[in-house]
This record gives C-alpha cells, sequence and structure tokens, in this order.
C-alpha cells in the first residue's frame, strides 16, 4: 500500500471515533495533535500509545510544523510514563505495518525483565498480554494524566 493520506478502513480511525464518542475507558489524555491511551497489554507496565489525530500513514507526509508538534507530544508523554513508573529505559516504536496510522507505542523497560536489552516484540504476544485490576488501572492512567499535564498543559481529558 502507497504511502496515503486517504482514509481507508482503519482500526486506529475507528478507535479515534471511539475516543472522541468518550466510548473508551483508555483515554489517558487527549494533546492538540494526537490521542493518548494505555495499551492493554501491560507486561510493560505504563505501556501507551500515542495515536496522531489525523490519518496519515508516514510521518514525512505530515507538514513539518505538525510532524514537530507530535514529536514535543510524544516527548511530553515520554517524561510523564518516566516519571509515573521509573523504568530503567523508554522505548518507542513508531511501526504502522499493521494499522498504517501514524502512532507511537512508549514501552518502559525494567530490569527486572530478564530480556531487558531485546526489543518488546521479542516476546511472545501471550506473555504480553498482561491485564491490569480496573482500580489499578485506572490509578496509572490518573498518575500519568497527571504528570501529562504538569509538563504539558495544553493535555485534557
Ligand atoms: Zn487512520
Amino acid at each position: 500500500m502507497p504511502p496515503s493520506e486517504t482514509v481507508a478502513p482503519c482500526g486506529i480511525c475507528a478507535t479515534l471515533a471511539r475516543i472522541r464518542r468518550r466510548e473508551s475507558a483508555d483515554l489517558v489524555a487527549e494533546l492538540p495533535r494526537s490521542f493518548l491511551i494505555l495499551g492493554d497489554q501491560q507486561f510493560y507496565r505504563g505501556y501507551c500509545i500515542l495515536l496522531a489525530k489525523r490519518h496519515v500513514s508516514e510521518l514525512f507526509l505530515m507538514p513539518h510544523g505538525e510532524a514537530h508538534e507530535l514529536f514535543d507530544e510524544l516527548l511530553a508523554t515520554a517524561r510523564a510514563i518516566n516519571r509515573v513508573v521509573a523504568p530503567l529505559k523508554l522505548n518507542y516504536e513508531c511501526l504502522g505495518n499493521l494499522e498504517p496510522h501514524v502512532h507511537w507505542h512508549v514501552l518502559p523497560r525494567f530490569a527486572s525483565d530478564p530480556r531487558c536489552r531485546e526489543p518488546v516484540w521479542v516476546r511472545p504476544e501471550a506473555e504480553r498480554r498482561v491485564g491490569l485490576a480496573d482500580g489499578d488501572r485506572r490509578e496509572l492512567i490518573e498518575k500519568v494524566r497527571a504528570e501529562l499535564g504538569r509538563v504539558l498543559p495544553s493535555a485534557h481529558w
């Protein structure tokens, strides 16, 4: 599929529509260029996904200013997650092979993970599929929100 700005049937656009209808419990915050959600799979505790608001398949297709604003939101997200879960390292992945809509996976890595030097996707999905209790999940979202609000005042929810 060639790079595009057209909206094909896109799972991320569908997720954005649910977020805008307030039907997503995963929303951490709305930012000027993106929505931040907490990932379902919390083996990497604090794992969040930053979804570009607009359907664009490649970063280079975004106007320069828009791409930079999105990157600033990624940096703010990383700072917030870092403060909440204090990882050994943060990983950033902008892939789009399954969903060609610009999004960033932000994945905290911890020294307690024996595979912490390897890419996250090396770990089988069945092992990554760690859910959190509702209260724990809610608390984690609230903490990331609070930190994000401190580093990026335009964040809201
Ligand atoms: Zn899309």
